[in-house]
């Protein structure tokens, strides 16, 4: 009665609703098809950018020592995976010219052969090229964790390879071995036999691998 009074009716306020009620439905819609599209464009970007530059920016590895030649030694096939599996893929997605010094071929059951092949497959995988794969068969350097590997025998072998390679960065074990394998152990007293006697070349840069906590 008041509302005819004043001059308005139901119908009439009815369709005002209506109205209403349909260009906030538009706006919201209009909205959320913005919001989308900013963040389908914000994430094309990000992966654009991505692809583009955050692949090639440099690890720690890569940014703390600049190498561009990097000598990898291990005491036995497999170490180059269970080791040092992730800084060789890095390296070498890089470019970095990565080389590895395998001290046995892992004979240690009786399947050099097997493990030296699963080497080069490895490898392969993991971007090194057959020809920067040095593997040594001494029988200094049998493949036991009873057998004490001579220092002297190994620091000479690494010696060889850095300086025939023009290496300028060495990567190892640590003093433990990482897994405490004796083999391992005597590849980081090499190491340290060299720097002692001062047979290590000039700028070589030396990064022992530690195990994880
Ligand atoms: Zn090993």
């Amino acid at each position: 009665m008041l509302l005819s009074i004043l001059g308005y009716d139901w119908e009439y306020l009815y369709n005002i609703y209506l109205q209403i009620l349909s260009e906030v439905l538009v706006y919201v819609k209009n909205f959320a098809l913005y919001i989308c599209a900013w963040v389908l464009s914000y994430l094309l970007v990000c992966g654009a950018v991505y692809r583009r530059y955050a692949r090639k920016l440099p690890t720690r590895i890569r940014g703390a020592l600049g190498a561009k030649r990097v000598l990898i030694v291990i005491a036995h096939p497999d170490d180059e995976c269970m080791f040092f599996g992730p800084t060789i893929f890095r390296l070498c997605e890089q470019g970095t010219d990565v080389h590895i010094l395998c001290l046995s071929n892992g004979n240690f059951e009786g399947k050099g052969q097997v493990r030296r092949k699963e080497l080069w497959s490895a490898c392969q995988e993991l971007g090194v090229p057959v020809e920067n794969i040095c593997l040594i068969n001494d029988t200094r350097l049998q493949d036991s964790p009873k057998v004490q590997w001579p220092v002297p025998v190994i620091a000479k072998l690494i010696h060889h390879q850095l300086e025939s390679l023009a290496v300028d960065t060495l990567v190892t074990f640590d003093r433990g071995g990482v897994s405490s394998h004796p083999n391992h152990s005597a590849v980081f007293y090499a190491v340290a036999f060299m720097f002692v006697e001062k047979i290590m070349p000039q700028n070589i840069f030396c990064d022992g691998q530690k195990a994880e906590e």
